[in-house]
């Protein structure tokens, strides 16, 4: 049977009279991969970032590992551990080595000691191919890299949920794929993720499922195969004719 880790009832979200979610029905499974794909400004990002809060929802539920995360009675700080984001500006700390961007959120939250911190940020670093670049400052890094230390940065936390809002779309061409396959990579290890973005080669090749959404609603989902190949609502239809 599958294991719901993350599940979204009617969730409505309100900016002022600006109705951006209107009714989301959303659920991902342990170790599934969720790429989610729509229009600007259909309300990805804000689902995203309802899933740890960074938005209050106006109305609905988002459940995590069964806790409520809009329930006041959640620790929301202790929900936020277990949930990694990466963001398409990276937002490295500019005045800390690499390896004190990986290991400094473990460290202040008492999680690791500073030696126990530098062996798991070095490791981290080497998952991500930049083993050679633990003493580095961010400014020397091309985007590309900066994406990798942030990915690194989010897994030191040890997150049993990876969300990822655009991570490619502020790269050059040429840094895209390294980043796209560290996250390959990550799927193939079980991470559960939800990404948001606009790689469709990325999407076909890695999602368990995809969803579409437009104007606030998820308009269709399914496997690659299905909402690729043979995708039912003509928004979705339209949508794929401007970016395939
Ligand atoms: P997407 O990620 O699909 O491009 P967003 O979730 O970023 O879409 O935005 C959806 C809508 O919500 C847009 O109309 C945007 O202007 C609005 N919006 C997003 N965040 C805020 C905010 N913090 N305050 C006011 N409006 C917002
Ligand atoms: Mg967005």
């Amino acid at each position: 049977m599958k294991n719901t880790k993350v599940k979204v009832t009617n969730l409505k979200k309100n900016f002022g009279s600006n109705h951006v979610l209107k009714g989301i029905d959303f659920e991902v499974a342990q170790n599934e991969v969720v790429v989610l794909i729509g229009p600007s400004g259909s309300g990805k990002s804000t689902l995203l970032r309802c899933l740890n809060r960074l938005e209050d929802p106006t109305s609905g539920s988002v459940v995590i590992d069964g806790n409520d995360i809009s329930d006041s009675k959640t620790n929301i700080d202790q929900a936020r551990e277990n949930i990694g984001m990466v963001f398409q500006h990276f937002n490295l700390f500019n005045n800390l080595t690499v390896g004190q961007n990986v290991e400094l959120a473990p460290v202040e939250l008492g999680k690791l000691s500073k030696s126990e911190a530098v062996t798991m940020a070095k490791k981290l670093l080497d998952t991500v191919g930049l083993d050679d670049k633990y003493d580095a400052m961010p400014q020397s890094l091309s985007g590309g890299q900066k994406q990798r230390v942030a990915i690194a940065r989010a897994l030191a936390m040890n997150p049993d949920i990876m969300l990822f809002d655009e991570p490619t779309s502020a790269l050059d061409p040429e840094m895209v794929g390294d980043v796209l396959e560290v996250m390959k990579d990550l799927a193939k290890k079980g991470m559960t993720m939800v990404v948001v973005t606009h790689e469709m080669g990325f999407a076909k090749e890695v999602a368990d499922r995809v969803v579409f959404m437009a104007d606030g609603k998820v308009m269709e989902e399914g496997k690659p195969e299905e909402v690729f190949g043979n995708p039912q609502n003509e928004r979705t239809k339209t949508f794929l004719q401007k970016v395939i």
